[in-house]
């Protein structure tokens, strides 16, 4: 199999490189982390007239049509850059959220103002009760004359205290845990009846808990057919999950030559600390672990389109393997840094936060580790 990047993918690469290293160095990148929006404007907007935006989106809603490989592309370069702009939230998980359930004409619709960046969607369906359970959803949307009124709390919202518009998952149906009776609905988040808590989470980026008590939306937002919003739920989770994993392997690899830089300049003894044999194999191991995560990242990418109990063992493997491997380099570069790594001033501090916070992100190693053991149960019951 041909693993090298094709002409196009390597001119996104090239993109994604030069406005990463011109407009994120690691001052930068604190003061926007640190600044009231916890994002810039200023680099979403360059996002956008660069058609970062519209990779992931079918021709159909005005997007470039990219597939794995693409989304990959970009966010292993986010990840280099700990870059903390909405893309996750916005373009990947609600945006291919809405491309996935809604009609083409209505899908376009919403997405042009995301590619754009004059609208910042977000995906309201976690719960606090449900932990990383996409189908545990109490949130309830009950049918009125003109549309919907909507009452529940979404935990934990990716950028829910700054996006404009809300895709919220809520239940016209079925039990509390169940995947029928899912239906997802466009909410303005400054609608009467919702209240947002945003927080900044440990890794920099920022997060909302959501409440809405009574909110009423017309029928027009209601997106696709009531009640069958799981299947595009979880292909936004997936292509949420191939993100992160690229996200993970773009920043292990910065967290790896930051190391081995430190190895090689801090000094003790007389001589470079990277002189000890025992520190050497640490930094192999850290290595090992990133090319681990390289290799799973591409499988994952490439698995998008696979039949879905395929894809979602493979999502699910790549996913608990890359938290696994993740923590591992995140905690080496701690402890081979010493005290300079525990420091805010220090960037490897940033690195290791946002890779141990990928891992708990659209399901941890744990959760993904039990579906894989149900998913591999039940096709040994099915044999
Ligand atoms: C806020 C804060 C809280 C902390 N809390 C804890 C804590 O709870 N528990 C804890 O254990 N530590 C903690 N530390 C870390 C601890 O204080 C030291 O920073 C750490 O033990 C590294 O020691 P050092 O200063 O000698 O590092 P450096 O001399 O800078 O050494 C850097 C790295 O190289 C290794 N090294 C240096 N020389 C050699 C050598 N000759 N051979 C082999 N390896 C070598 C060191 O072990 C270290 O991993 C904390 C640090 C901070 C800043």
């Amino acid at each position: 199999m041909d693993f090298s990047y094709s002409d196009e993918q390597r001119m996104l690469k090239d993109m994604v490189d030069r406005v990463v290293a011109d407009q994120y160095d690691f001052e930068s990148r604190n003061a926007i982390v640190n600044s009231e929006a916890g994002f810039s404007a200023d680099v979403w907007n360059q996002f956008a007239e660069l058609g970062l935006l519209a990779v992931p989106f079918s021709e159909a809603a005005g997007g470039f049509d990219g597939g794995g490989a693409e989304l990959m592309v970009v966010a292993e370069g986010f990840g280099r850059g700990l870059v903390v702009e909405p893309y996750l939230s916005s373009v990947v998980l609600a945006g291919t959220f809405i491309d996935a359930i809604a009609a083409d004409e209505r899908a376009a619709e919403l997405i042009e103002p995301i590619v754009s960046g004059q609208t910042r969607y977000t995906l309201a369906c976690y719960e606090a009760a449900g932990r990383y359970d996409p189908y545990w959803v109490e949130t309830t949307a009950q049918a009125t004359d003109g549309g919907f009124t909507l009452n529940g709390t979404k935990a934990v919202v990716l950028n829910g205290d700054s996006a404009d518009q809300l895709i919220v998952i809520a239940r016209t149906a079925g039990e509390t845990d169940s995947p029928d009776g899912l239906s997802a609905f466009v909410v303005d988040a400054n609608a009467d009846g919702v209240t947002r808590r945003g927080y900044p989470t440990i890794d920099g980026h920022r997060a909302a808990d959501i409440t809405l008590v009574d909110v009423t939306v017309s029928a027009e937002a209601l997106l696709g057919e009531p009640g069958q919003a799981a299947s595009a739920l979880e292909y936004a989770i997936d292509r949420g999950i191939v993100a992160l994993c690229s996200e993970a392997a773009g920043a292990m690899e910065v967290a790896c030559d930051l190391t081995l830089q430190y190895l090689k300049d801090r000094k003790q003894f007389g001589v470079p600390i990277g002189s000890f044999q025992a520190l050497q194999h640490r930094m192999v191991d850290m290595r090992m672990a990133l090319e681990k995560v390289r290799s799973l990242t591409l499988w994952a990418a490439c698995s998008l389109e696979s039949p879905e109990a395929e894809r979602r063992q493979r999502l699910s493997a790549a996913k608990a393997m890359v938290g696994k491997a993740g923590r591992k380099v995140a905690e080496e570069a701690i402890q081979l840094f010493g005290g300079m790594g525990m420091m805010e001033e220090s960037a490897i501090s940033h690195y290791a936060k946002r890779i141990v916070m990928i891992d708990h992100y659209l399901g941890d190693r744990e959760y993904h580790m039990a579906k894989l053991r149900d998913m591999t149960l039940a096709g040994r019951d099915a044999a």
